[in-house]
């Protein structure tokens, strides 16, 4: 997206929805054809007020139980952008990779966004037990009965010495 006139322009504001589509690159796949909302403001010469806002619903599953989790990320953000005339330090040009010259790369400020937005981890709620791992029973529906104690690697070593001294 070229933003020259936003830059030069005094006052200039442009609107833009942005269809979620294949030119975006991302890791995950979003469904129901997510739009995300640019608004460009002038607010001095060679100087940009962005903000961005949308809903992108993603189908994932839980990382602990693996049941289906529809993670959806509410995104509303700001970005201040620079013109190539406005003289900048390092940090604010690697920060707004995703500009060069006048040319916006929406694929990279929106992949920007999302891997900001995107949790640590995905859970289908914050206290999820998960699966016992010797039998695969899910533990949110109760206890399996299984002896849950998995010694770590320097303690089971140490259990084999005992054992073979006996
Ligand atoms: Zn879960
Ligand atoms: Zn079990």
């Amino acid at each position: 997206m070229n933003l020259t006139e936003v830059f030069q322009q005094e006052g200039k504001r442009v609107t833009i929805e942005v269809p979620l589509d294949e030119k975006i690159k991302f890791d995950y796949e979003w469904k129901d054809h997510p739009i995300i909302t640019l608004e460009f403001q002038n607010l001095e010469k060679g100087k940009i007020m962005l903000k961005g806002w949308g809903r992108v619903s993603f189908p994932l599953s839980c990382d602990r139980c693996l049941i289906p989790v529809e993670e959806v990320l509410s995104l509303d953000f700001e970005r201040h952008l620079y013109g190539p005339d406005v003289s900048l330090d390092e940090d604010t040009k690697e920060e707004q990779y995703y500009l060069e010259g006048y040319q916006l790369d929406l694929s990279l400020l929106i992949q920007e966004v999302l891997h900001m937005y995107w949790p640590t981890k995905i859970l289908c709620k914050e206290d999820c037990k998960g699966i016992c791992k010797k039998c695969g029973k899910d533990l949110n529906q109760g206890a399996c009965g299984c002896d849950d104690f998995v010694p770590d690697v320097r303690f089971a070593n140490l259990m084999d010495i005992f054992n073979n001294s006996q």
